[in-house]
């Protein structure tokens, strides 16, 4: 895996609106802070790149997301940020399926992108969920990248069920020969039927099966480097027991790293619809859980402190723990996000299944180019 880009600066440096009551805290142990985003004002750190003859200002790093949505997830966690809806949305991109000639439209939005250093982030609904469109998909990232963007890093988002099918091992060895950087798997607890709670896999679904997910994740593991996910809430790991027993279990699964991610914190721009009620209902706070384990020695001991990370809407902190297992507790919010893509730079480049290339997460808005109409649109 290649590090992120490093950019220290002094603690000091950061705008207060990232910092939290317990980056405080944080501040006397942690020596390191990488910003992943640039400031308005620091040059070198924008790519300056036309786009349909337009002029953009692209935040460097920047990843770039083709949105996954053959089919309805093979998952349905009930605090899936796919169902949350704006108060002014139109067609959400889980709803839009591709057409025949989705990878031509692809291929000529990478093309549009040409020069411009990113990274892959293969997301949206669950990519391996459909092994041939995953495969093409591959293939095609690759082949653009001898006349495309600059590609740094390679990285999937996946809850593992394509990798429990039958072509299960196809996909493993694409992903090698695609270089993936990591890969970020998706698992809420470490008992299986608790796990099921949280992520309801559909029944015809293995990698629901505890033994099959383990046996998924240390195959993936032997593979590429293996990052496993545990979303926080109650009912979940809400305790500081909970993180210890999580870490030891993703160990045994082949994981070198483990990400714990608060619920994103969402501002005023979403309906009230369930997602938006459970997100609020479950909540577990990062900034309490965390603290929780680092005051209590059962847990902590060991703990190494290594860096805090400062991205354009979230912020993390990395440690490492006796073992070598390396450990990362994130916090998102959206509504620094949406503040972000207000300001007409670009932070984050999506494509969806209708043709649109976008500078966030939602079709329609913020398009940077339609390849279905050649048209291109304003940004903003
Ligand atoms: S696995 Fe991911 S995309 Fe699927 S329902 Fe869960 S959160 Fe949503």
């Amino acid at each position: 895996m290649r590090p992120a880009i490093p950019f220290e600066i002094a603690l000091a440096d950061l705008p207060r609106s990232a910092v939290s009551p317990l980056f405080e805290r944080l501040r006397k142990s942690v020596g390191r802070v990488t910003r992943r985003t640039p400031l308005p004002d620091e040059v070198a750190r924008w790519h300056t790149h036309a786009i349909g003859g337009v002029e953009r200002r692209f935040a460097q790093p920047i990843t770039f997301t083709p949105y996954a949505s053959v089919q309805p997830c093979s998952a349905r966690c009930s605090f899936c940020s796919e169902n949350l809806r704006k108060s002014d949305g139109g067609t959400p991109a889980s709803r839009l399926r591709p057409a025949p000639d989705y990878f031509d439209g692809l291929s000529r939005a990478l093309r549009a992108l040409r020069g411009v250093p990113l990274s892959w982030s293969l997301s949206g609904l669950e990519t391996s969920d459909d092994a041939d469109w995953m495969l093409r998909l591959l293939h095609m990232l690759t082949a653009s990248e001898s006349d495309g963007p600059v590609v740094e890093d390679r990285v999937l988002y996946t809850n593992g069920a394509g990798f429990a099918a039958p072509q299960g091992e196809v996909l493993r060895r694409a992903l090698q020969g695609f270089e993936l950087s990591w890969l970020e798997l998706s698992r809420h607890h470490h008992d299986g039927a608790i796990n099921q709670s949280i992520m309801r896999f559909r029944p015809e679904v293995t990698i629901g099966d505890q033994a099959v997910f383990e046996r998924t994740a240390r195959q993936l593991a032997d593979a590429v480097p293996l990052r496993l996910v545990c979303i926080l809430q109650r009912g979940g790991v809400a305790q500081s027991q909970d993180v210890a027993a999580y870490l030891s279990w993703a160990r045994q699964c082949g994981a070198g790293t483990v990400v714990f991610r608060e619920f994103s914190r969402l501002d005023d721009a979403y309906r009230d619809n369930a997602t938006a009620r459970y997100l609020r209902a479950e909540r577990v706070s990062m900034d309490a859980l965390l603290a929780a384990c680092l005051d209590d020695p059962e847990v902590s001991r060991g703990w190494t402190l290594e860096s805090l990370t400062e991205g354009y809407y979230f912020w993390n902190l990395r440690l490492c723990t006796a073992s070598g297992l390396n450990v990362i507790f994130e916090s998102a919010d959206y509504g620094a996000m949406h503040e972000r893509h207000a300001t007409g730079d670009i932070y984050k480049l999506v494509y969806f299944a209708n043709g649109q290339l976008c500078a966030g997460w939602e079709p329609g808005h913020d398009v940077l180019l339609d390849i279905r109409t050649e048209q291109v649109l304003s940004h903003g």
